[in-house]
């Protein structure tokens, strides 16, 4: 193939190679019974002429249940043995690991019905530095936000995923920051009144406890 100069045209594209690491059976948060999983792993490649050649991101893995095909985080897999897990929650990188999860859930939450514009990224960058006591940088959150694009694990199931390793202080944390990304265009639309429900639900947080939460976060804005 050329094109008008006579030069040949490398025709480029992007493809997404999704491949097998494991399977099982697991709990499915979705189904409530147990089912069937598939642990994947999908990873984006640049293609040369149909050809994937090289890897444009990291390889995101993902549980697939094999019944409702709903996705979600690997963490998923230790919900029934949470004492392994909740051991490890008092040193530092688990600290930084719980930093991640809730900014992913904010991030969820602003992505979950469309895309993520300018200022949704600057408010989920000051949300983050709030409730972080740090900086948050931008190509962290550019990060999380391809990873998320790359799995689409839904906030709902991400949450379901993950939330047998916080404590009932970090739940609360999750809560604030979740309502704060819900709120960033400012007030709060019907669905997003209700996936913060749901996402209450899934935490097993009381009305108190949700109230709480909203407050703590009110405040810090
Ligand atoms: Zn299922």
């Amino acid at each position: 193939m050329t094109c008008s100069l006579g030069v040949p045209l490398i025709v480029i594209g992007s493809m997404n190679l999704t491949r097998t690491l494991a399977r099982g059976d697991f709990s499915c948060p979705h189904c409530g019974r147990l089912q069937a999983y598939r642990l994947r792993a999908r990873r984006p490649f640049l293609t040369v002429y149909l050809i994937p050649m090289i890897p444009l991101g990291d390889r995101e893995r993902f549980v697939q249940c094999q019944q409702c095909r709903n996705r979600f985080d690997p963490a998923v897999l230790e919900r029934d043995s949470p004492s392994t897990s909740r051991l490890t929650a008092s040193n530092s990188s688990a600290a930084e690991a719980f930093e991640q999860q809730w900014l992913r859930a904010a991030l969820l939450v602003v992505i979950e019905h469309g895309q993520m514009t300018e200022p949704e990224i600057a408010a989920l960058q000051r949300i983050g530095t709030q409730l972080a006591h740090r900086p948050v940088e931008r190509e962290e959150l550019g990060q999380l936000c391809s990873s998320a694009y790359q799995n689409r694990i839904s906030a709902k199931h991400y949450v379901q995923s993950v939330a047998h390793l916080w404590s009932d202080e970090q739940k609360q944390t999750v809560m604030q920051a979740c309502f704060l990304a819900a709120s960033i265009d400012g007030d709060l639309q019907p669905p997003q009144m209700e996936l913060l429900q749901t996402l209450k639900q899934e935490m097993q947080l009381t009305d108190e406890e949700f109230q709480q939460a909203i407050e703590a976060a009110v405040e810090l804005e």
